[in-house]
């Protein structure tokens, strides 16, 4: 209020329209304070700060352009438990491997690349091989995009399961291409038919059946049909035209970190921009450190990595955390300050994310719609049974939208489930239960996590607050 010179109850009605109930001796975080600011033309400049919204695109700027040569995709693997992803993992790397690398020592280091040859020219597609969903889920909370393409494994003798659909909806929240691995074909009650029955009824059909969904069927185990799949996966990386700078110094995202009793913190970083050298300082998160070696996925000691490629470096003061981008400065100088500024900035978000004052509600989101800001009202819906989901999407889709897009991020019947709320609270969610009930620990997680959770059961109710939402006109108390 003091610096943008305005009373402080303007900031505060300011903010209350736009849905954010705060009182005066609230701290504001940056977001928060940013809106304000340029709401009355000041424009605010925190060259460290990132805001959550804007990371994924921020791996690139504009002196990158010139110089983008494209980069080999970063590709997670993801599905239900026992459907075969670890295998997969493994025979994939066996298969690819082991072959150029003979006595090369397996390193583990929470990614690998394998090169295959594609139209005459070698290729590389890069794996997080950390159990693919939860590092997807935790970084796509914090804004984080670190996955080009994501790898769903589907079991021929199981079919769709709930973590298959959860999958499902997470690539589909972060806007990642998927690719369908329908494993274990080698089995004699396999029925892949059946499967992709299954997928077509969430809403991924097979290309063969007319749709855009990629499916392989494979066997990990027996290490089959691999080969086509990794072609697809070139073919699906070279639609996105995936591109970085190499000729500028690096910047990514830790994938994996740990205190070693001998070495010291170690970190895997994945490098998206730019190359990363030994001799560079580096910050990651609130930790900073002089690169002193560098080791990639084979074991091979390296001097430098490039776009997309994954590395276990030693020579952090501390331990950073997964997930935490990391950037490199001239000096280790820079660098110390940056990393105690991104520590204030940490403790000043825990704090805020304390007070939970960025809640995303259906209120809050009909605030938006009221300024012309929303543009997408993103639910997850649970219900009683299959016939009330359908029932309820059906009616969502009558619902006009010129001005706001209804996104179904999820929809299945059963409990409002924990999951859900960690899927809420990465994308901006609002959980919608009709006639159904909350899974114990749901409720105190969608508190935590400022989700918010609404329950009913008449549909019209639920029908007339959703439009109510869109159209700007929900009360504000509700
Ligand atoms: P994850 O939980 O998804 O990582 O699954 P795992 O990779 O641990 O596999 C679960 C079980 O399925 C293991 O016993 C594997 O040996 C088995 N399995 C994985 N892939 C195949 C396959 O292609 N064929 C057969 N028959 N079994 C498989």
């Amino acid at each position: 209020s003091d610096l943008l010179n305005t009373p402080e109850t303007d900031i505060i009605r300011s903010l209350f329209f736009k849905g954010i109930a705060v009182n005066i001796t609230q701290t504001l975080d940056l977001d928060t304070a940013r809106l304000v600011a340029e709401e009355l033309g000041v424009a605010v400049d925190t060259p460290e700060a990132k805001s959550a919204a804007t990371k994924e695109t921020e791996m690139l700027n504009e002196e990158d352009l010139d110089n983008l040569v494209l980069r080999p995709p970063v590709v997670t693997i993801m599905g239900h438990v026992d459907h075969g992803k670890t295998t997969l993992l493994d025979s994939i790397r066996k298969s690819k491997v082991a072959q150029g690398e003979a006595g090369g020592i397996t390193q583990h280091i929470g990614a690998y690349h394998v090169d295959i040859e594609h139209e005459g020219k070698e290729q590389q597609i890069v794996f997080l091989d950390t159990p693919g969903h939860e590092a997807f889920t935790a970084m796509r909370a914090r804004g984080t995009r670190v996955t080009d393409i994501a790898v769903l494994v589907v079991a021929a003798d199981d079919g769709v399961q709930p973590q298959t659909k959860e999958a499902i909806s997470h690539a589909k929240a972060a806007e990642v291409p998927l690719i369908v691995a329908i494993n274990k074909v080698d089995k004699p009650e396999a029925n892949p038919d059946r499967i992709k029955q299954e997928l077509t009824e969430q809403g991924l059909v097979p290309e063969d059946w007319g749709g855009d969904t990629t499916m392989v069927p494979v066997s990990a185990l027996k290490g089959e049909n691999l080969d086509e799949l990794l072609e697809m996966i070139v073919l699906v990386s070279e639609i996105e035209e995936l591109s970085a700078n190499p000729n500028r110094t690096a910047k990514g995202t830790v994938i994996e970190a740990h205190l070693d009793r001998t070495r010291g913190p170690v970190a895997t970083l994945l490098v998206q921009n730019g190359t990363l050298r030994v001799g560079d300082s580096i910050v990651a998160g609130s930790v900073f450190g002089k690169i002193r070696a560098m080791v990639d996925d084979r074991g091979h000691k390296v001097e430098a990595a490039s776009p997309s490629f994954a590395v276990e470096i030693l020579g952090l003061g501390e331990v950073p955390e997964a997930g935490d981008e990391f950037d490199v400065y001239l000096s280790e100088k820079e660098a110390r300050a940056v990393a105690d500024a991104n520590a204030e900035i940490q403790r000043d978000s825990r704090l805020q994310q304390a007070m939970s004052s960025r809640r995303v509600s259906l209120s809050t989101l009909s605030a938006q719609a009221q300024e012309g800001e929303l543009k997408e009202l993103n639910l997850i819906l649970k219900a009683d049974v299959q016939g009330s989901v359908e029932a309820i999407l059906g009616s969502l889709q009558q619902l006009p939208q010129n001005e706001v897009q209804i996104r179904v991020l999820l929809a299945s019947p059963g409990e409002v489930t924990e999951t859900d709320v960690d899927l809420a609270a990465a994308s901006g969610a609002v959980i919608i239960g009709f006639n159904t009930t909350l899974a114990s620990g749901s409720r105190q997680a969608a508190d935590n996590e400022g989700v918010d959770i609404r329950q009913y059961n008449i549909i019209y109710k639920l029908l007339d607050d959703i439009q109510g939402a869109m159209e700007g006109l929900l009360d504000p108390e509700e």
